[in-house]
C-alpha cells in the first residue's frame, strides 16, 4: 500500500490538530470540514479500506467507533447526535486510502446523499 498523508501525521512528520492520540488510534480534526465538528479518526495501522481489513482487525475498528463516541461526548454533541461516515473506495467517494472514520455534529446535518 502506498503511503498516505495520515502516514506522515501518525508520525508527526505533518502536523494536525490532534484531540486523542493512543498506540492503535490517532484523532484529529479535518483540515476541511464540511461541519462544526469535523474530526477523523484513523488506525495507525496502515488498513487501506474497510475492503481491505482482516477479521483480525474488528476489534481495532469497534475501538475506531468507541473513540469517535468518547470524542463527541467530550465535546458535549452527544445529546443532540452526529454521524458517523466511512467512505469504501472510488463509488463511496474515499479520496484518503486509508481507513478512517469521520465525526461530523454540532449542527443538523443534510441526509442529501443521491446518485451524481
Ligand atoms: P475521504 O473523502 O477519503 O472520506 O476523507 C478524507 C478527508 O481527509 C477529507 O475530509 C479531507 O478534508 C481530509 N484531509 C485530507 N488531507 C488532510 C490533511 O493533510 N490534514 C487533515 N487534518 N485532514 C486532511
Amino acid at each position: 500500500m502506498a503511503e498516505t498523508i495520515f502516514q506522515k501525521i501518525i508520525r508527526k512528520e505533518i502536523s494536525a490538530d490532534i484531540v486523542y492520540e493512543d498506540d492503535e488510534i490517532l484523532a484529529f480534526k479535518d483540515i476541511h470540514p464540511i461541519a462544526p465538528v469535523h474530526m477523523l479518526i484513523i488506525p495507525k495501522k496502515p488498513i487501506e479500506s474497510i475492503e481491505k481489513m482482516e477479521n483480525e482487525d474488528a476489534f481495532l475498528v469497534g475501538k475506531m467507533v468507541r473513540v469517535a463516541r468518547d470524542i463527541a461526548r467530550d465535546l458535549k454533541i452527544s445529546e443532540k447526535g452526529y454521524k458517523l461516515l466511512i467512505r469504501v473506495g472510488e463509488e463511496g467517494g474515499q479520496e484518503i486510502p486509508h481507513l478512517h472514520l469521520h465525526l461530523l455534529g454540532g449542527a443538523k446535518l443534510s441526509e442529501d446523499i443521491h446518485p451524481v
